[in-house]
C-alpha cells in the first residue's frame, strides 16, 4: 500500500465500553490492527486530547459538564468510565486530521466515539461531542480557511453538524443519509444544509448518483477543506441500517472524494458491523490509490 496516508488512532480509544451496545471497542481495536497489516509503520500517529475551550467553542456548558461527569444521555448515549478521555481523543484526532491535511496528505481518525449527532446542546446517538463540528470551528479560527464543506456518509443523517452547521455561511454540510431513520431528521434541504434522503434498500446504482450530484455541491462551493463524517453503517450486512453498498462500494467512495481536488480529512462516525476493518480498507484504498 502507498503511504500517502496517516492514520491516527490509538488502543485507548477502546478504553470505555458499554455492555450491550452496538457501538463496541472492536470497531476501532481490530481496525487498527488490522490495518497495521497493510501500512508502514510511519502511517500511524497518535492523537492527542483536544483542548477543553476547543469542545466549548462547540458545546454548551451543561453537556460538557456531564461529560466530564461520565453522566447519562439517552440510553443509546449512557455515560461510562472513560467515555470523557475518549471523547476528547476523538476530538483532539479530528482537530489533528483538519490540520494535518491542509498540508497535503488524506488524513482518516480512527476513532471512538462517534460525533454527528451531539448538537451544540444535546449529545445522543452515541456521540458526545461533535468531533468534526469541533475540528472546522477550530480551522475557521485559527484563520487556516474561509470555507469548509462537511460530506456526511454516514448511513444516519448528522443532525448535530447540520444545527452546528445551519446558517453560518463559511460552512456547507452536504449528507447522504437513510431516510426514514433515526434521528429522523434531513428529509429537507435547509439553507447551508443539503440534504439526500435515500430510502431503506439502497444499493450502489442509486447511490452513487446523489454522491456525484453532493461532490459537484460542493465543488461549488469552492472550499478551501472539506471534511467527511464517514459511516460505515451503509454496508449491506450493517445490523442497524437498510442500505446495501459492498465492501468493493467503499473502494469507489474512497477514489471519489480524489475528484474535490482540496484537501480532505475524514472521520471514523458509524459502522457496526465486524467487516468494518475491511471497509475501512478498501475506503482508504480507494483514497489513496
Ligand atoms: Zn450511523
Amino acid at each position: 500500500m502507498v503511504s500517502n496516508l496517516k492514520i491516527l488512532s490509538t488502543s485507548k480509544a477502546g478504553q470505555y465500553d458499554i455492555s450491550g451496545h452496538p457501538e463496541q471497542p472492536a470497531r476501532v481495536l481490530a481496525s487498527l490492527q488490522h490495518l497495521k497489516t497493510l501500512w508502514p509503520a510511519g502511517v500511524f500517529e497518535e492523537p492527542t486530547p483536544a483542548p477543553l475551550e476547543k469542545i466549548k467553542a462547540v458545546h454548551g456548558d451543561s453537556l460538557v459538564h456531564l461529560v466530564q461527569e461520565e453522566g447519562y444521555f439517552d440510553p443509546d448515549t449512557p455515560g461510562a468510565p472513560g467515555i470523557y478521555a475518549c471523547s476528547l481523543l476523538s476530538a483532539g484526532a479530528s482537530l489533528q486530521a483538519a490540520l494535518e491535511s491542509q498540508k497535503g496528505t488524506p488524513v482518516f481518525s480512527l476513532m471512538r466515539p462517534p460525533g454527528h449527532h451531539a448538537t451544540p446542546q444535546q449529545a445522543m446517538g452515541f456521540c458526545y461531542f461533535n468531533s468534526m463540528a469541533v475540528a472546522i470551528q477550530d480551522t475557521v479560527s485559527r484563520g487556516a480557511a474561509k470555507r469548509i464543506a462537511v460530506l456526511d456518509l454516514d448511513c444516519h443523517h448528522g443532525n448535530g453538524t447540520e444545527d452546528f452547521c445551519l446558517g453560518k455561511g463559511e460552512f456547507l454540510y452536504v449528507s447522504l443519509h437513510q431516510f426514514p431513520a433515526y434521528p429522523g431528521t434531513g428529509r429537507q434541504s435547509r439553507a447551508n444544509c443539503l440534504n439526500y434522503p435515500l430510502a431503506p434498500g439502497t444499493e450502489a446504482p442509486d447511490y452513487f448518483p446523489a454522491l456525484e450530484d453532493a461532490m459537484k455541491k460542493i465543488r461549488d462551493f469552492k472550499p478551501d477543506l472539506v471534511g467527511i463524517s464517514m459511516g460505515f453503517d451503509t454496508y449491506e450486512k450493517d445490523p442497524l441500517t437498510q442500505f446495501g453498498l459492498t465492501r468493493q462500494d467503499y473502494r469507489k467512495i474512497g477514489a471519489a472524494l480524489k475528484g474535490l481536488g482540496v484537501p480532505v480529512f475524514s472521520l471514523l462516525e458509524g459502522g457496526y458491523h465486524d467487516d468494518l476493518p475491511f471497509l475501512v480498507e478498501e475506503f482508504l484504498a480507494g483514497w489513496t490509490a
